[in-house]
């Protein structure tokens, strides 16, 4: 018997950022919020300062930006620039577009940071276990075929090369399937604030499914607030809040893009090194740095590392990282130093 708990659970979490922010916004009437789909989630920019008569452009544009993202990183899309790198067959290093060379050369730093537990070749796998655009399996995959998609996984077998007349990809592997969906949000998150701040707007929260990033103040004046969700399914509490001062924020969770087989809850988060699904107690994973592209990368190492493993990196890293650890029938919380400077004093 399988549940799905795939993209309603990610809406969820988007509505909880939403809402907290719109709770802030609904005091000063002058707020200008677009929403709309993108990548199997959905997106949300709030204006402070904006007058209502550029919506409909910038929504226009707004949804421009990101399906070129998507056409570009998607895994979903068969005629993907990624999809093409990863039904190429040879070891020719392949012309790819500025962002997607900044985008691998970002995760390879961090999968190497990780240990190899943020791991973007890690698409056999994903779609073996059925998070990918491969249904998901109607029975737990066995040790050989594990085995044989671990075999096509590994950092090692990508790297990127930058020329003076662009950047390219190179694979050692044939059938190595790179997926960035663990980061794709955040980049996008980070090209709307781009998209932002070249339409001349710098007071803004602009969010592609779990990543946000604010700049400036809401439209009180204030902070734009942001909520970190309760590590349930059920309901939508809020279990802190940040203001981010102009950082990206994301977070990984096990807690909710989720389906049971057998009666076994099988998370989308993946461990490289085991070739299944995560099964500690660890349940979040939340990340605030300078890119939401950066902090996106590191929650789901993080997540992969587990509770004890993701403070020692946290600290070591000097990463601003609050886990959420199931402890019994309830949870417990630790916040590295730097993830503190960014709390609003009145929720913790
Ligand atoms: P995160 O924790 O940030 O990432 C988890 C995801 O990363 C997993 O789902 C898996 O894909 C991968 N992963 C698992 N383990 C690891 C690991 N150890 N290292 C690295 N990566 C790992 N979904 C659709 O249903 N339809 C679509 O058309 C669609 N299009 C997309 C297009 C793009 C460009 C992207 C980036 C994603 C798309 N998705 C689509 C996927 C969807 O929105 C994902 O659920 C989402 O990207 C996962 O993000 P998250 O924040 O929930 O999880």
């Amino acid at each position: 018997m399988k549940t799905k708990w795939l993209y309603y659970p990610v809406m969820a979490l988007f509505m909880l950022l939403a809402g907290c922010d719109a709770r802030h916004e609904s005091a000063g009437a002058s707020a200008l919020v677009l929403e709309g789909r993108t990548m199997g989630t959905f997106w949300r920019v709030s204006l402070a300062d904006v007058d209502a008569s550029r919506k409909e452009a910038l929504q226009k544009a707004v949804q421009q930006r990101l399906d070129q993202d998507d056409r570009e990183l998607s895994t979903w899309k068969a005629d993907s620039v990624l999809s093409r790198f990863n039904q190429y067959r040879g070891n020719d290093p392949q012309p790819v577009s500025d962002n997607m060379a900044d985008i691998v050369t970002v995760a390879l730093r961090i999968g190497q940071k990780t240990q190899g537990k943020m791991d973007i070749t890690i698409g056999p796998l994903v779609n073996l276990w059925g998070f990918g655009p491969v249904k998901q399996p109607d029975k737990t995959p066995t040790p050989a075929q594990i085995a044989a998609a671990r075999a096509l996984v590994g950092l090692q077998h990508l790297r990127v090369i930058q020329r003076s007349e662009g950047a390219y990809l190179q694979k050692d592997l044939p059938d190595l399937y790179v997926d960035l969906s663990t980061m794709g949000e955040g980049f996008a998150t980070d090209h709307l604030a781009r998209l932002m701040e070249e339409e001349g707007i710098h007071n803004y929260l602009v969010s592609v499914g779990g990543a946000v990033l604010t700049r400036g103040k809401n439209s009180e004046g204030k902070p734009w607030r942001v909520a970190i969700q309760k590590p349930t399914d059920k309901e939508n509490a809020v279990q802190a809040i940040v203001d981010l001062q102009g950082h990206g924020i994301s977070t990984s969770g096990s807690y909710r893009n989720y389906y049971e087989l057998n009666g076994k809850r099988i998370s989308h988060v993946i461990d490289p090194t085991t070739g299944e699904p995560i099964q500690h107690r660890l349940v979040s994973a939340t990340v605030i740095a300078t890119t939401a592209l950066e902090a996106d990368g590191w929650d789901t190492g993080l997540m992969v590392l587990g509770e004890e493993k993701a403070k020692e990196l946290a600290l070591r890293e000097k990463l601003a990282v609050y886990l959420i650890v199931k402890q019994g029938d309830g949870f417990t919380s630790w916040m590295s130093p730097q993830f503190k400077a960014f709390i609003l004093p009145d929720r913790e």
